[in-house]
């Protein structure tokens, strides 16, 4: 009797782990460092192990391609090229081009040939200074994201001095593609931290939708929460690497292409929700560049994204597609909502 009872439970309890497994629920998560900042990837489902794997080797060999440091990737030779066309591949050339009218259509708010001026600031190594006026002037000339030329055929190069950067826009990309691995794979559920930047697959295991904190760019917990399906959550802010100069001043590692110099505007963060992950992050960058006013203005015109901005003056402004998702978690001083 009992040890009939015994293997009807086991029998239950095997049933149920099946059925638990067949649905799909099967957790894992695998976490790694690439593209200079530390990644998470955390999906759901019986095939989420070789996808995960398979993400992790994608993010490597992405940066392979894209780094501005590693000697082979296509964008270390076309910076050391000496003015020669270099062939990349497909994917890094249709990278180059989406940046670049990005910059085009962001009025060069993002600039994806600022390396010179950010190398000289220190931020490239760490070794921080504030350079004098007559320094900043010599590496701007050297900046014009217009002077990239390309055979219109995957070969690319710039002239002596010049030197592209792809980090505004890479780990958004690495988003994409990571979204679209685990997909194939079979996987309806997951969740990616690629240094912040938060991008989905589907909704929750449970089918309740994922909520996203944003930081507080003053620290402590979230300042507010956004509730979403499959989306990319892209933020940047200037609350994380900064330098602080002999003068006192705060110097972040976003930079104003018209300047030369670290943004010093009205925002605190911006944060972008839309469906691309290489698309958010081209926008949180450019937005972020432009100032609220500007980016408000941005976002009127173009509508195909939503937008987060929490001001220094503890203002917290969003775009209207957010109400229902929106909750704040953080005393703002004011709060409106960009219709
Ligand atoms: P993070 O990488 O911190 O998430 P961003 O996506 O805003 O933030 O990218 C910032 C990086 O992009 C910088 O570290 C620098 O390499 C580069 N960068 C800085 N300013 C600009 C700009 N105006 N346009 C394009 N790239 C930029
Ligand atoms: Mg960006």
């Amino acid at each position: 009797m009992r040890k009939n009872l015994f293997n009807d439970l086991f029998c239950i309890t095997f049933f149920l782990s099946v059925l638990f497994c067949s649905c799909g629920n099967q957790k894992n998560s695998v976490s790694f460092e690439a593209m200079n900042t530390f990644m998470t990837v955390q999906s759901y489902g019986n095939k989420s192990v070789k996808a995960n794997k398979e993400v992790e080797a994608a993010i490597f060999q992405l940066e392979q391609k894209l780094s501005t440091t590693k000697e082979g990737s296509f964008i270390y030779k076309i910076n050391h090229s000496e003015g020669q066309f270099v062939e990349c591949d497909e994917e890094t050339s249709d990278l180059i081009n989406f940046a670049i009218n990005m910059a085009k259509k962001t009025d060069g708010n993002l600039n994806i040939c600022l390396y010179p001026v950010i190398k000289l600031w220190g931020f490239t190594t760490g070794d921080y200074k504030v350079p004098s006026q007559y320094e900043i002037n010599e590496k701007l000339i050297h900046t014009d994201y217009k002077k990239v030329r390309s055979n219109g055929n995957k070969s690319f190069c710039v002239e002596n001095g010049m030197e592209m950067d792809l980090g505004a826009v890479g780990k958004g990309y690495a988003g994409d593609c990571a979204v679209k691995i685990l997909k194939e794979n079979g996987v309806s559920s997951a969740i990616l931290d690629l240094g912040g930047n938060i991008q989905t697959v589907g909704k929750k295991p449970d089918g309740s939708l994922w909520t996203i904190g944003i930081k507080n760019p003053w620290g402590g917990s979230a300042a507010l929460g956004v509730r979403i399906d499959e989306k990319a959550v892209i933020t940047s802010g200037g609350y994380e690497r900064f330098f602080t100069g002999e003068d006192g001043k705060k110097y972040i590692h976003i930079f104003d292409g018209k300047t030369g110099c670290p943004v010093e505007n009205d925002i605190a963060s911006v944060t972008i929700v839309c469906e691309s992950g290489v698309y958010g992050d081209a926008l949180s960058t450019s937005m972020f560049v432009c100032g609220s006013k500007n980016a408000i203005d941005y976002w009127k015109n173009n509508r195909d994204f939503e937008m987060i901005i929490i001001k220094n003056n503890k203002e917290l402004i969003y775009t209207s597609g957010l109400k229902q998702n929106l909750f704040t978690n953080y005393d703002f001083s004011k709060i409106s909502v960009i219709e």
